[in-house]
């Protein structure tokens, strides 16, 4: 099929590249002529493991194209995908913007039945927008041509997009259109060849069912993040809380984890897109406020940990970092807890030294040149001069570090462990002081 994206950033280049993978003709359509120059010579503006070679692969055969011109990608496509960013407007609801901005320029493009396909996470009726923005284009220069406008929210988790995208846990389409259903399915039939994984429904409840999973998802962090709260003021180990619970085949073991907050360009936006989204019909949604601030409160955890210890005199004091992006295998720093304690220790006087294995060059274009950011080639690097060393994103680089070698090189041998990497007696057998998250002797 041919096959038109908007939007190369982590879903429209997976999903791209994969769907060219397939046999699609795939063109990619981006706004950032930079992005678009760097794709033509080969160059991934994003880390995704696995992502690469099938880009470069299907690039060279001639699958996939890049382009930053519209009009003859939309003469392309038999399916033109939204897949831009939407990110939070001031007031936290979702920003479309860009989504509408790409379904004008369908509507004055578009010369014959196309089904547009939104991949984006947008609040419910979008679906409805995208359908007259191109609609009062099409008017515009008089022209009538049958479209058809589906709901496909995407599911894919950054550091797993590629293999989310080829081996999908479900396929939702939300669509009113029997035409357009049996287009996706025939598209999607690669990806669906052992079970069928297209949950097909309205486009509206496809529109909520995204929000309901990220929702979901960081609901379990935050109450995790709870009852380690708890579990440090009670003199309990939320580790052990945690595998006591896991067992529970209704709870599993699945994303609960303890941790120094959950970031990244998703959950935090959805989840605060979802209550404003509420807010408007006119209902309060306590639980999902009751979860963006437990998380807003998280983040802080490790500054105060580290602050405690040194009894608010962080001023001088050199914080080596291990981890800057939101979670493993990506270089996403999107609000990334890494930068709220990054930020908070500048304030209070201290430098930091970090290394993380890919957000490095993130990181430098974040933040510039400063003299309080050291970011260091290795791990150990970080160490150097440092007073003591906190952990933030758990890749597993960091899983079994010598003991030994970080107390040499610490002057004040501790370890925030913001991720609860770590047996806390084994670190302290090394000789370190330990603080981990809701390990019942932190306070
Ligand atoms: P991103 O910021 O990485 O990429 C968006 C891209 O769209 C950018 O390259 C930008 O230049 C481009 N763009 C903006 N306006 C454009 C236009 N008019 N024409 C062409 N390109 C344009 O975003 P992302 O992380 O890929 O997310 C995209 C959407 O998918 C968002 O709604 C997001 O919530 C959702 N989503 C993201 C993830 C994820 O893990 N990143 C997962 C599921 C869903």
């Amino acid at each position: 099929m041919n096959v038109t994206i908007f939007g190369t950033g982590y879903v429209g280049l997976v999903t791209g590249a994969c769907l060219a993978e397939m046999g699609n003709h795939v063109v990619c359509v981006d706004i950032d002529a930079g992005k678009v120059a760097r794709l033509e010579q080969g160059d991934i503006p994003i880390y995704e493991p696995g992502l690469e070679p099938i880009v470069a692969r299907n690039h060279a055969n001639g699958q996939l194209a890049f382009t930053t011109d519209p009009a003859p990608a939309i003469a392309h496509g038999q399916v033109v995908f939204i897949a831009v960013g939407t990110p939070p407007d001031e007031d936290g609801s979702a920003d479309l913007q860009y989504v509408l901005s790409v379904a004008k320029t369908i509507g004055q493009h578009m010369d014959r039945y196309t089904v547009v396909v939104n991949k984006s996470t947008v609040p419910v009726g979008t679906a409805d927008r995208v359908r007259e923005a191109i609609a009062a284009e099409l008017a515009a220069r008089g022209a009538t041509i049958a479209f058809d406008v589906v709901s496909n929210p995407e599911f894919l988790k950054e550091g797993d997009a590629v293999a989310d995208c080829l081996r999908p846990d479900r396929i939702v389409v939300g669509s009113s259109s029997a035409r357009a259903v049996d287009v996706l399915r025939k598209l999607y039939a690669p990806f669906n060849r052992n079970h069928d994984r297209m949950v097909v429904m309205d486009e509206r409840s496809a529109e909520l069912t995204k929000y309901a999973a990220n929702a979901m998802l960081a609901t379990k962090i935050s109450f995790m993040n709870e009852i380690a709260n708890i579990a440090e003021r009670v003199g309990a180990d939320v580790e052990l809380v945690r595998h006591g619970i896991g067992a529970d085949p209704r709870i599993g073991y699945h994303f609960i984890y303890p941790g120094a907050g959950y970031g990244g360009s998703c959950f935090p936006k959805d989840v605060q897109a979802l209550e404003r989204t509420a807010r408007g019909v006119g209902y309060q949604a306590r639980l999902l406020g009751a979860v963006e601030a437990v998380n807003h409160d998280q983040k802080t955890k490790l500054f105060e940990l580290i602050s405690r210890h040194f009894d608010g005199q962080l001023k001088g004091k050199t914080i080596a970092l291990w981890g800057l992006a939101f979670k493993p295998n990506t270089d996403d720093m999107r609000e990334a807890p890494s930068r709220r304690l990054i930020e908070a220790l500048w304030q209070a006087g201290a430098t930091v030294r970090a290394f993380d294995p890919e957000a490095r060059e993130e990181a430098q274009r974040i933040y510039g040149e400063r003299d309080d950011l050291v970011l260091c080639g290795q791990p150990h690097d970080a160490l150097k001069g440092a007073d003591v060393l906190a952990i933030v994103t758990e890749w597993k680089l960091f899983r079994s570090p010598d003991f030994a070698a970080i107390r040499a090189a610490l002057k004040e041998p501790a370890i925030f462990d913001g991720r609860n990497l770590y047996e806390p007696s084994t670190v302290e057998e090394a000789g370190l002081a330990y603080y981990g998250i809701g390990r019942g002797r932190s306070l």
